[in-house]
């Protein structure tokens, strides 16, 4: 938090407990007011109090309205920070697994908490500070006696009571957190499975389980609010019993009825800001963990670090040089010891069975995960030493598992190319083959939920003219034709082979279909380069590849 906001603050601190202490000048002077009054004195005796009454009663209104304005103030522009620090945290590829609704609860609801905490919890609980300890210094002056009571009531009830709400907050979200975990996925299966379901007649089963969790949650939820209404019955025995006590006491000391009014009257109201310090306990409970996690997400040390002494990146015709590279996930060694050099205008593609560290290979080149050991190079300059954006800005194309954005059909493809014309639009599709689909469908047609209005094929040429629009020096594509049918991933292929030609290409793939027009083709398999040719070559002697290449030719006859 800056200087700035420090102050905001302060004056939102001040502003509330000015506030509760007008309060608890208009009801001390009220009481203290309509007590003599009842003696009948001249007038002249009741004036101040009178002035007194109606300034307190102004001014308690105008006090609060500063704080609302000054606390949310505050508590919006914490909140944003926490945002956009959190917006920053994410921006850089992370290590750690957080990601899809996670993540998106921890935007919304986690630094929602943020404000909570300035607005619900540490400012009011300092204005109810600062008003407690005011009316124990007025019961000092009246009858010591009554305000140590005072004290014992406000400590009970602003300091005791929050701190059960808040440990009982803790024990029942331990607890209701799984049982609401459970209930979401049972609505999820129930939503995304509706298909399955139905066809398997398992519809009222998963009805049943799903009405079982919901029974669940709502049992624990309803035993929560036993203990907030708990602790609400209790500030207020608190209050009443502490009230009770000082009227006893003043009674007993002889004090006046004037005297007895302003101290009853007093000590009640200075429960009001106190009461509601025990909903702010248990929301604490909350706050606490989601700050927690919100620092989780802060902390995660980036996958890859960012050079500390950025260079240029190299531009012109790209030459990419790996060298013995080591790239380990865990304990686990993905890449071992590869070395591939990729010349301008020169397409590779690197084979082999799922596992064999293809994928880990083409993220390292991305910069999304560190290499233990080996050099990347690009023209002679280390990867390691430009920035990540600059190296994705070379070296970037087809990921894994293309996202569609429910948005249109152009917006999804100007995210790779936001200034992109018409025109270029246009080749982008016409490259990727998928000029036919557009003109059915529009280029303002919205893609739906999930893409799920899209085929495997199109949602694949999609993100072939994406890559294509973006136009990288150096193309990379991760398994184009995964997930597709036999006869579309063959067409694909084809296109892709078609439109990548003199372009500077990677190519991972478990298709060997049409590698005849590559220039290199790298076989991998645990992690390490098991042979590297031409097609021709690589057909023309024992091993995987022609292994490989034999099923493919027997499964198509
Ligand atoms: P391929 O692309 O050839 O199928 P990958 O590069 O995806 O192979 O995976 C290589 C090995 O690394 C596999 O054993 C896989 O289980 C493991 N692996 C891949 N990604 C991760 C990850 N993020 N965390 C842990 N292990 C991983």
């Amino acid at each position: 938090m800056n200087r700035r906001m420090g102050t905001r603050l302060v004056w939102a601190v001040l502003a509330g407990a000015a506030a509760d202490l007008a309060g608890l000048g208009l009801i001390a002077a009220a009481a203290w007011l309509i007590t003599r009054a009842a003696e009948q004195p001249p007038l002249a005796a009741l004036s101040v109090a009178i002035v007194a009454t109606r300034a307190f009663a102004t001014s308690k209104g105008v006090f609060r309205y500063a704080e609302r304005l000054t606390g949310h103030d505050v508590a919006l522009r914490a909140q944003a920070g926490t945002r956009e620090r959190l917006y920053d945290a994410l921006i850089a590829p992370r290590g750690s697994g957080h990601g899809g609704a996670d993540l998106l609860s921890r935007m919304v609801d986690d630094t929602d908490a943020v404000q909570d905490l300035l607005v619900r919890c540490l400012l009011p609980a300092t204005a109810a500070g600062v008003t407690g300890l005011a009316a124990v210094v007025i019961g000092l002056t009246l009858l010591p006696a009554a305000a140590l009571v005072l004290l014992a009531g406000l400590v009970a009830a602003g300091v005791l009571l929050p701190l059960w709400t808040s440990a009982a907050a803790r024990r029942w979200s331990a607890r209701i957190a799984p049982a609401r975990a459970a209930l979401a996925g049972r609505v999820a299966d129930l939503v995304h499975g509706s298909a399955d379901l139905a066809a398997y007649g398992a519809n009222e089963r998963a009805l049943g389980q799903a009405r079982a969790a919901d029974e669940a949650l709502a049992a624990l939820e309803r035993r929560q609010a036993r203990v907030h209404a708990a602790a609400l019955a209790g500030g207020t025995l608190v209050q009443g019993l502490t009230v009770a006590a000082i009227v006893l006491l003043a009674q007993n000391a002889g004090v006046g009825s004037v005297g007895t009014a302003v101290l009853a009257l007093t000590a009640l109201v200075s429960f009001e800001p106190v009461l509601p310090l025990a909903a702010a306990g248990e929301r604490m409970a909350g706050i606490t963990a989601a700050i927690r996690r919100l620092r989780e997400v802060r902390s995660a040390a980036p996958a890859v670090a960012e050079p500390a002494a950025p260079v240029a990146p190299p531009s012109g015709p790209l030459t990419v040089e790996v060298d013995d590279l080591v790239v380990r996930h865990g304990e686990r060694t993905a890449v071992d010891g590869v070395s591939l050099r990729l010349t301008p205008g020169r397409r590779v593609a690197v084979v082999g069975p799922s596992g064999a560290g293809k994928s880990t290979l083409l993220a390292a080149l991305m910069r999304l995960v560190e290499p233990a050991s080996g050099t990347m190079r690009v023209n002679g300059v280390d990867l390691a030493a430009l920035p990540g954006d600059d190296v994705r800005a070379m070296m970037t194309g087809l990921t894994q598992d293309p996202y569609i954005f429910q948005t249109t059909l152009r917006d999804n493809l100007r995210l790779a190319g936001p200034e992109a014309d018409e025109e270029g639009l246009l080749r982008a599709v016409r490259e990727a083959r998928l000029d036919g689909w557009v003109e059915r469908t529009g280029w303002d047609a919205e893609l739906g939920e999930d893409g799920r209005t899209v085929s495997g094929g199109q949602l694949q040429r999609l993100a072939l003219a994406r890559a294509l629009l973006y136009d990288p020096p150096v193309l990379l594509l991760d398994e184009p034709a995964e997930a597709l049918d036999e006869e579309t991933a063959d067409r694909l292929m084809a296109d892709l082979l078609d439109v990548t030609r003199d372009r500077t290409t990677l190519l991972v793939t478990h298709r060997l279909r049409g590698l005849e027009l590559v220039d290199e083709v790298v076989v991998m398999e645990e992690g390490r380069v098991v042979q590297r040719g031409h097609h021709d070559e690589l057909v023309a002697v024992p091993g995987y590849y022609r292994d490989l290449w034999e099923s493919e030719v027997l499964t198509r006859r």
